[in-house]
Order: structure tokens, then C-alpha cells, then sequence
């Protein structure tokens, strides 16, 4: 479920049905309205994923621990001080959900997407619905982004869905197929081209 409330920021909760084990990836300023959904639909947070360490993604993760006694995840080299450091190929588990961690390192150093059951793909500060993340912050690196997106994300099939960070595109998601073809971040580049492409205001 793709949860939004305030600004451009979007959160994610992932749950079991059945178990009602809930996850949370990138609170946000949304902690509000996760909170809300959570008591509604009856669910147990157990984890507070974050895709990366920028604040505006991590906003509501005190809150959300506090109140749910849930761990918070993010990637080892994160600065965060999570409950759970996760690397590439890691799984974590929600119930029957298996939510696997993807090292995605560009944006930040400790830039993670998180492919849920293998279909759904959460890209956080990575890709976006037309656009990818900036380089040019601090941690940020071009060379790491071309090998993020070409060598990791591209190599999902057509049918993965993408689920952003940020409300940016003309829709809130989209999937690999559709980015590969239009998104004008990801048409063929060579390294040299694609480190170019980003210094581009
Ligand atoms: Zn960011």
C-alpha cells in the first residue's frame, strides 16, 4: 500500500493477510497516517525499512519504533543506527512476504530498493517515475548510479513494478518495461556519457 500525506514523499506498508505482520519502508512524514492504517487494519509492525538514509525518508521512524516496538533496517553502511543492517541479496521476511534487498548505491552510499515477492520493486532515491536521483549531494556518485541502474534495476524483467521514493513522474508508479522505454535517464549510455549526463543541471 502506497501511503502519502504530506509533500511529495511516499511510504510504503507491506503486510501478510493472514499473519498480519506489517512493514513499513521509508516513514516519512507519514508516520500519522502508517499509524492510522496500521490500527484500522489490525497489522503488528515488526520493521522500519529505510531505503536510505536522507531525513525526509527516515522522519517517522523513532515514532513508529516507539510506538510498535518495531526494528528499523537499513543498508551496513548506513548512518542511521539501525536495529537490522542489511546488505545485497538480503531477505527479509513478513510474514509469507519476502522482501529482498537490492545494494543500489548512487544516490547515497547506502541506497537500497527492496523487490517484494519478487514483482514489486521499491526504488526509493534511485529511480523515479520518469527521472532517477540526483548524483551531486553529498555520497552521491555517477559511476555507482550507472552500475544501479544498468547492471541492477534494468536487469529486472518488463513486468516488475516500480514503486518510487518521491511523487515526481505523472503517475505514483510505473514498472521496468515502461521506465526502459521512456524514461529518458535510462536510454543507452555508455559510462563515460551517463557521468556526463548527470553534471547536466
Ligand atoms: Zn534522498
Amino acid at each position: 500500500m502506497q501511503i502519502q500525506q504530506h509533500g511529495d514523499n511516499f511510504s510504503y506498508l507491506i503486510a501478510d493477510d493472514t499473519t498480519r505482520e506489517a512493514a513499513v519502508v521509508d516513514s516519512s512524514f507519514n508516520a500519522g497516517e502508517i499509524i492510522r492504517v496500521l490500527k484500522v487494519e489490525n497489522l503488528r509492525l515488526n520493521y522500519v525499512i529505510s531505503t536510505h538514509s536522507h531525513s525526509d525518508h527516515t522522519a517517522g521512524n523513532e515514532e513508529l519504533r516507539s510506538m510498535f516496538g518495531a526494528k528499523t533496517v537499513a543498508h551496513r553502511q548506513s548512518r542511521i543506527n539501525a536495529d537490522v543492517a542489511v546488505d545485497d541479496d538480503d531477505v527479509i521476511r513478513v510474514g509469507s512476504v519476502l522482501i529482498r534487498v537490492i545494494y543500489t548505491p548512487g544516490h547515497t552510499p547506502d541506497s537500497i530498493c527492496l523487490l517484494v515477492d519478487g514483482k514489486k520493486l521499491l526504488t526509493g532515491d534511485t529511480l523515479f517515475v520518469g527521472e532517477c536521483g540526483r548524483t551531486d549531494l553529498p555520497g552521491g556518485n555517477s559511476r555507482s548510479m550507472f552500475d544501479s541502474l544498468f547492471n541492477k534495476i534494468l536487469k529486472f524483467s518488463d513486468d516488475v513494478e516500480v514503486y518510487p521514493g518521491h511523487d515526481y513522474g505523472l503517475k505514483s508508479s510505473s514498472t521496468i518495461g515502461e521506465e526502459r522505454r521512456s524514461n529518458y535517464t535510462l536510454q543507452p549510455r555508455s559510462l563515460a556519457e551517463f557521468i556526463e549526463f548527470m553534471k547536466q543541471p
